[in-house]
């Protein structure tokens, strides 16, 4: 059988359900290559992804016997299908993306998130509960590089026996997704504390946890003894606060040693001049952001 795939999205992260899907033909010794509409001829199958919502879909037509659609970008607001079994527990075909990111596995260690940020899709897809769905070696096979893409893995009961596989790897690990301050504790960590880990990130979204979320970092940060390059924290603005407290926001975490990062919602629907987009420019460089101490002094147009 000809399996074709395209990654919607482009190929700027790699698509782990598309690496899977590979694999899983592979294994069953068909071939499967990047759809290209001038060159591939006629298919038996392809696979298209998109897991963003703002990325314009193929606009090519497809030369194929099945044509099959699936990710976040197209079945947003809804979870949309899930991949079968034994497609999702396979071992990705990482050799689709190894020239742009070479030496990394991806994947997920847990499912699913106990929180119901109305921002975030996660509860809807993946369920409000932290659940594990897989060993480290499920996906890692002593590649350099694990990036997880765990919703919430401290949030899961067995936290402690993923935090071990990850730390006996040897491996960099990166929480792409992030780890959530909340739910911080002293032994969770100490176990982060001895993965090999280039940056950590958390998020502050909610100023209303200023008070339970301050002493957290401030515990996080003496149990580390790490510096601010090494600790991001994701500043939601354009949702649901003021712009004084998104300013409160990012002096509190600048003063606790944090690197803070603005996120805008719907950033599209703001005006190019828009204040909060120049609060983003200021603190997202971070030369800017650590010479001109105030937002008040910062001047984008130089
Ligand atoms: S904590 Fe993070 S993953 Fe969980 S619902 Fe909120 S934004 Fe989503």
């Amino acid at each position: 059988m000809r399996v074709g795939l395209i990654d919607v999205d482009g190929h700027n992260f790699p698509n782990l359900p598309l690496m899977k899907i590979s694999a899983y033909h592979k294994s069953r010794g068909d071939s499967v290559e990047w759809y290209e509409p001038l060159f591939s001829g006629h298919m038996d199958k392809v696979y298209m992804s998109k897991v963003f919502t703002f990325t314009p879909d193929y606009p090519y037509c497809i030369n194929a016997n099945e044509v099959i659609k699936g990710g976040t970008g197209y079945s947003y607001p809804d979870g949309g299908e899930e991949l079968p079994e034994e497609i999702e527990h396979i071992y990705p075909d990482y050799q689709l993306y190894k020239d742009t990111f070479p030496d990394t596995a991806y994947g997920f260690l847990t499912r699913g998130c106990p929180r119901g940020c109305d921002f975030c899709i996660v509860g809807k897809k993946e369920g409000r509960c932290a659940r594990k769905v897989a060993d480290l070696s499920e996906f890692w096979n002593g590649q350099k590089n694990i990036v997880l893409l765990d919703a919430n893995m401290f949030a899961c009961k067995e936290w402690k026996d993923l935090s071990v596989q990850l730390i006996e790897s040897g491996a960099w690990v990166d929480f792409s997704q992030g780890c959530d301050i909340r739910l911080m504790t002293d032994e969770k960590a100490e176990y982060i504390k001895r993965m090999k880990i280039k940056q950590v990130h958390f998020a502050w979204d909610r100023y209303e946890d200023k008070e339970k979320i301050v002493p957290q970092f401030k515990r996080f940060k003496e149990i580390t003894q790490w510096d601010y390059r090494k600790l991001g924290v994701y500043v939601l603005c354009n949702f649901n606060t003021t712009f004084e407290q998104d300013l409160d926001r990012v002096y509190t975490l600048r003063e606790l040693g944090y690197n803070p990062y603005v996120m805008l919602y719907e950033k599209d629907k703001l005006p190019a001049k828009h204040r909060l987009k120049l609060l983003q420019r200021w603190v997202n460089n971070r030369i800017i952001f650590r010479s001109c101490k105030r937002f008040e002094e910062y001047d984008g147009r130089k």
